[in-house]
């Protein structure tokens, strides 16, 4: 096992992965920048490096930074949280040529999974269903038309690079071809420098099921049931639940074992989760991330598996001690992403929390690196924590939400805590009904 492990990372995610590795006994280093000295996680940990100025690309993302706070500390592995270098697949390799371990998936895996039309490859040689489409990047215009013809429309195209939903443009007509190709074009040339593009059929009204995979790197992987991530507000995910409300037992074990069966096969290690957009009872590949998420604590919360302590003992050589038939789903749990923000207009509300209470009680759990007197810095992204809520059916989770809603207060910024009082009483919501693109009309008809 590691004996000190450093946190490439900041915010809720980093106190979560100093909590795991306390648990385990092993030391910690938070590495900070100048504007998160007064973080908690940089409090609790057992050392501390600064490692550069407020700006990401000064801090966070700068590798020799970060490699010589390991070498000042004698850190032996690296946990990267997620966002900043949890994807960097040359962050891996450089680690691993140092002899430090990082806290994830092979460099060759993160690489494969980064590059979408690789990614999807991959899924569809693994025998993991994915969205019909064009086999590989379309150069040119003519082919774009004819793929389009044949797939139906409406399609998508969706710039090779992309990712945060950018360079992605529908085409609902033969018409429409051509603008929604130029369009994805430039949209991928001016944000990821490279104009690449591919055609998938568009989904009308799919929701977005996701599945939790772990496994060792040594041909063992389980799957730890979906998320429900349809919630969103422009591809960023606001609410998640676990079980599913649109899933029955035997839809989640059939994908479940799909995904396990193909981890198992590449040798994955660590934890990773394979996205699909769900419609009509069939899955659609999307894409897989190879590293922890944001929306984790759900799955932990139904199952009691520490996601963060599997990762960890995985990444240090350990075979798998959990088989497929230890996973078990026990109730149901909800979590609301509070962000920073005008609960209106999402504008960002960085400042000092003059008050803080976070709910508390059976089945409730919050993870956030705030606290009363706390000032947000403006530089980051405006998460400052997540309530997560655990009921053992559906209906006493959101009960519970409604009441750990009411009871949470943060004071001296705005949070998007009122959008989720709003959302908690909504009928579609209490009905388990809505699909990618339901929030959005949501908060478009200013309810
Ligand atoms: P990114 O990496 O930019 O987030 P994804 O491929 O994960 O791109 O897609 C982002 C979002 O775009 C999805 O969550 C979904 O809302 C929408 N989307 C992607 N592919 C399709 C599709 N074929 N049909 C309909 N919507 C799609």
């Amino acid at each position: 096992m590691f004996n000190k492990i450093l946190i490439a990372n900041r915010g809720e995610i980093a106190l979560r992965v100093l909590r795991a590795c306390k648990e385990l006994g092993i030391e910690t280093v938070a590495v900070h920048s100048t504007a998160d000295a007064d973080a908690m996680h940089v409090r609790l940990a057992t050392e501390s490096v600064c490692i550069g100025p407020p700006a990401a690309r000064d801090s966070y993302l700068k590798i020799p930074e970060i490699l010589a706070a390991c070498e000042i500390t004698g850190a032996d592995a690296v946990h990267p949280g997620y966002g900043f270098l949890s994807e960097n697949a040359r962050f891996a390799e450089i680690l691993n040529a140092h002899n430090i371990a990082f806290i994830g998936p092979s460099a060759e895996h993160i690489r494969v999974m980064g590059d979408k039309i690789e990614a999807k490859n991959t899924a569809r040689r693994l025998g993991i269903p994915v969205v019909p489409g064009s086999d590989g990047a379309v150069t040119n215009d003519e082919d774009a038309h004819r793929i389009a013809a044949d797939i139906g429309y409406p399609v998508l195209v969706k710039a090779a690079a992309g990712g945060g939903g950018r360079g992605m443009r529908v085409a609902r007509s033969e018409e429409e071809m051509s603008g929604a190709l130029s369009a994805a074009r430039n949209e991928a040339k001016n944000a990821f420098g490279d104009d690449s593009v591919y055609i998938e059929k568009y989904l009308g009204k799919p929701r977005h099921i996701e599945i939790q995979i772990l496994g060792d790197g040594k041909g063992n992987a389980i799957h730890i049931g979906e998320r429900d991530c349809s919630l969103q507000r422009r591809h960023q995910k606001v609410w998640e639940e676990a079980n599913s409300p649109a899933l029955n037992q035997e839809q989640r074990d059939r994908i479940g074992k799909v995904c396990a069966d193909a981890m198992a096969a590449m040798k994955y290690s660590g934890v990773g989760t394979i996205e699909f957009l769900y419609e009509d009872g069939n899955f659609y590949f999307i894409e897989m991330n190879t590293r922890l998420q944001v929306e984790h604590p759900v799955t932990e919360m139904i199952t009691g598996i520490d996601l963060v302590n599997e990762q960890i003992k995985v990444a240090s050589g350990a075979e798998l001690t959990i088989r497929q038939s230890d996973v078990t789903f026990n109730g149901h749990a909800i979590e609301c992403r509070i962000n920073a923000e005008n609960p209106q207009t999402f504008a960002p509300s960085p400042g000092r929390i003059t008050y803080y209470h976070p709910p508390g009680g059976l089945g409730v759990r919050v993870d956030s690196g705030v606290y009363q007197g706390y000032s947000i810095p403006p530089h980051y992204d405006s998460l400052i924590g997540k309530l997560i809520v655990h009921g053992r059916t559906r209906v006493e989770c959101l009960m519970r939400l409604r009441r750990c809603l009411d009871e949470f207060v943060v004071d001296g910024i705005q949070t998007t805590i009122p959008l989720f009082r709003a959302l908690v009483d909504n009928q579609d919501i209490a009905n388990g009904v809505y699909d990618i693109h339901w929030l959005e009309k949501f908060l478009a008809s200013g309810q």
